[in-house]
């Protein structure tokens, strides 16, 4: 790698990225047109991407049925809204300080909202950046069937982060091996059914396939959300007519985040296998499943009614 690479690498470590890797926009020759880097920063050269590790205990305390807030602040609005944009300023400000104009790209998105103003756009801002392809993009990992973005390092236990910048840095090979085994625990595991059985998704980077099953979004976000009373713990039954558990307004109001689900098949099953496969090299004393899954399977009967 060369120095100049090194040094923004550098900075990015010690700011507290977990992974750091580095992708030319050729790597994004065949990416949607409303999804290319350029959509964000027309004369980015390089995009950069960072991940983060969600804490494994947050994922355990809900895999145990027991605690959901620790997951909602720290593996979500905390990555998200605290630690992300740190980290991504201080690596902005250091390739700015080098005359080099660097976008930080967060999460979440809310693109495609705005009047097209330029031609050379596909549509208008905001513009989007799908981060989990960055990070194949940049080497750091693959897409499993599930979709969830994969690292050696981690499995699906990250969030990624992205800054386009017009500095010409040293790319980072691809990840050259195969993470997911297609054990189709993810698929098993969601209560949505909405990931696919088949990783008929393909898309190429320079010489590398790489493939995921279809998601459908729409299914998973109202169990993502706890939106199914069959599926959250949160509704007990207690509801106004029309209402959703206290709960959920407390996440959002509280992280501006909800997560009720926290991927009970894309995320925890699929983590699970890894480790216990040896898949990927973190490994814990204590095992993130332990004997049957709490499942849930019918909405509380309503109560006072
Ligand atoms: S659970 Fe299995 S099939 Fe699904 S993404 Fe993980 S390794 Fe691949
Ligand atoms: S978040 Fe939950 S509902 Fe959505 S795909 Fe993952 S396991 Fe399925």
């Amino acid at each position: 790698m060369d120095s100049w690479t090194q040094a923004v690498r550098g900075v990015a470590i010690e700011s507290g990225a977990a992974l750091v890797g580095f992708a030319p926009m050729s790597r994004f020759a065949a990416a949607p047109p409303e999804c290319h880097p350029h959509t964000i920063f027309p004369q980015a050269r390089t995009a950069i991407a960072i991940a983060l590790p969600q804490a494994r205990g947050t994922l355990k305390a809900v895999e145990e049925g027991c605690y959901w807030q620790s997951y909602n602040c720290d593996s979500y609005w905390y990555l998200n809204e605290v630690e992300a944009p740190r980290i991504l300023r201080r690596i902005v400000l250091f390739l700015e300080e080098h005359g080099c104009t660097s976008v930080p790209v967060h999460n979440p998105f809310h693109p495609h909202t705005g009047r097209q103003i330029r031609d050379d756009q596909p549509a208008g801002p905001d513009g989007i950046l799908s981060l989990r392809v960055l990070g194949v993009a940049a080497g750091l990992g693959e897409l499993g069937m599930s979709k969830v973005f994969l690292t050696p390092e981690f499995g699906p236990r990250q969030r990624v982060f992205g800054v386009l910048t017009d500095a010409e840095l040293e790319p980072t090979p691809l990840f050259r091996g195969r993470i997911c085994d297609e054990c189709g625990q993810c698929v098993r595991a969601c209560e949505a059914g909405a990931i696919g059985r088949e990783r008929s998704v393909r898309f190429t980077i320079e010489d590398r396939e790489f493939a995921h099953a279809p998601l459908d979004c729409r299914a998973c976000g109202i169990v993502h959300r706890g939106d199914d009373p069959r599926y959250s713990p949160f509704w007990n039954g207690r509801e106004e007519e029309g209402a959703k558990p206290s709960y959920n307004q407390f996440c959002k109001d509280r992280f501006r985040h909800l997560a009720v689900c926290v991927g009970r098949g894309c995320l925890r099953a699929c983590l699970d296998h890894l480790e216990k496969t040896g898949r990927i090299r973190a490994q814990f004393r204590t095992p993130l499943i332990e004997g049957p899954r709490w499942k849930l399977d019918e909405a509380p009967p309503r109560k006072g009614s």
